[in-house]
């Protein structure tokens, strides 16, 4: 038999052990190369890494199984990545980049500071500058200089996804390069009402002024939640004002003006509008342009000039946005290596944008999870602390709140009537590990890719 026929005749047999899902995304692109008769190994070619990897771990014992059913002789494999396809460099243009770069500074390993909050890979050098966000970025630049004493409060909104959390921690980051002595805090309003919420209730109002009084530069980032909430306004006040008296500085972001906040008492309000107000808008086609070049750079991929194109001429809503179609484009090419025509940036575009999310369920959610990663559905809701089902576990918390915007209580419910702090702890445990982690974003893309070609 030669390698071609033993191979096809492995691969019937695994198609009946696995899922299908898995059998074509990990093993329809696999090769059987050769044998090496006299070691006994035998060469299977995969189309990437990542593939690789995944085959290795998980497919590995049914592989050789099936293969020394054929040939008795085979006694290990070795598995190879077999690129046919030469990534084309990108053709980088002069445009207004973010000034310095490290190629792959996106996989080096980021952590936050848990005194601050703050995640170092938001950084003002790898904030890209336009018409639409010049005036907040001056703002935060000059407040780096003179902490406490230009701008305060700074009050920045805009609209989802434009680049207000990472103006602030950036201004943050840098106010702590510079000023090593300042203590910085970032918060989200919705950790600060929990806070409130969770020292009234253990009765530990002390603890939480001194945590928040005694910062010398506070961030406050989507402050919109916070209205509505009287004792969490209340509390803000407080200490806005002391901080505010004692020439701290406060720097807060929204979604809309002070004045568009329906529910902000008014005495906030106006506290606000003492300071600076600044908007950040939407970004014409060449800051788009320029920031997916800042994104390519920085992750040292490789994507055509005219893809970038593409994508800048087409994706005009946000940056968060820009950036999911970017990883996708990445993703597919890299990857997968399936080339981007017109056709399958425009499925990509709408994959990402209008987030076929419609017609997905929890149940949904739950099963392809348990799918992807080969337990069952009983398993996730089920008791078990072994890693295969932690894991998936947690990915679908996080799944159910990235998609689907349950509550964190009901999110527990849907996995075993679970406390609600155990699915918060999941979901903030897999968006910090997935900026860091190449391997668990790949799984929750894929993941996603099924959710949203099954359930769309
Ligand atoms: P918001 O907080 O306004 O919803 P984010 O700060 O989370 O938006 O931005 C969304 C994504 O877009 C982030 O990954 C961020 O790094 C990126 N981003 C936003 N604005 C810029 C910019 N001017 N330059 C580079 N990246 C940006
Ligand atoms: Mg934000």
């Amino acid at each position: 038999m030669d390698p071609k026929e033993i191979w096809q005749t492995v691969l019937g047999e695994i198609e009946l052990q696995i899922s299908r899902p898995n059998f074509l995304t990990w093993l329809k692109q696999s090769e059987l190369l050769s044998r090496d008769e006299k070691e006994g190994t035998a060469f299977v070619g995969l189309p990437n890494n990542f593939a690789k990897e995944w085959v290795k771990n998980r497919y590995h014992k049914i592989i050789l199984g099936s293969l020394r059913n054929i040939d008795g002789s085979i006694k290990n494999i070795s598995y190879v990545v077999v690129n046919n396809q030469n990534p084309s460099a990108a053709v980088l243009k002069k445009t207004r980049l973010a000034k310095s770069m490290t190629p792959q500074a996106a996989l080096i390993e980021v952590k936050i500071d848990p005194k601050t909050n703050l995640n170092p890979k938001y950084t003002l050098e790898s904030f890209v500058v336009g018409s639409s966000n010049e005036l907040a970025y001056a703002a935060i630049q000059a407040i780096t200089k003179e902490v406490g004493r230009k701008y305060n409060p700074l009050f920045v909104y805009g609209g989802v996804g434009l680049g207000k959390t990472h103006l602030l921690q950036a201004g943050g980051n840098e106010i702590q390069k510079n000023h090593e002595n300042k203590n910085v805090l970032y918060v989200t309003s919705e950790k600060f009402i929990n806070d409130v919420v969770w020292s009234i209730r253990n009765k530990r109002m002390e603890d939480m002024k001194k945590k928040y009084r005694d910062v010398d530069v506070l961030i406050i980032d989507d402050i919109q939640f916070i209205g509505g909430k009287p004792s969490t306004e209340q509390e803000f006040f407080y200490t806005f004002n002391v901080l505010y008296e004692n020439s701290k500085q406060i720097i807060i972001s929204s979604d809309r003006a002070p004045a568009a906040i329906p529910t902000l008492e008014e005495r906030l309000r106006s506290r606000f509008e003492g300071g600076m107000i600044v908007d950040i808008g939407y970004p014409d086609y060449e800051m788009r342009l320029a920031i997916l070049k800042t994104k390519v750079l920085e992750h040292g991929w490789s994507v055509m000039e005219k893809t970038l194109e593409s994508v800048a001429a087409k994706v005009q809503r946000n940056i968060r946005e820009l950036e999911g179609v970017l990883n996708k484009v990445v993703f597919y090419e890299q990857y997968k290596n399936e080339k981007i025509d017109a056709k399958k940036l425009d499925e990509i575009i709408s994959e990402t944008t209008q987030l076929a999310a419609r017609n997905i369920t929890a149940g949904n959610v739950l099963s392809v999870v348990a799918e992807f990663f080969e337990v069952s559905p009983n398993d996730l809701a089920g008791r078990s602390r072994k890693s295969e089902v932690v894991e998936p576990r947690q990915i679908c918390m996080y799944l159910l709140r990235d998609i689907l915007k349950l509550s964190y209580p009901h999110i527990g419910e849907k996995l075993g009537h679970r406390d609600h702090t155990t699915a918060i702890h999941a979901c903030e445990k897999i968006t910090r590990d997935v900026n860091q982690n190449p391997t668990l974003n790949q799984k929750i893309m894929l993941i996603k890719e099924r959710l949203y070609k099954n359930g769309g």
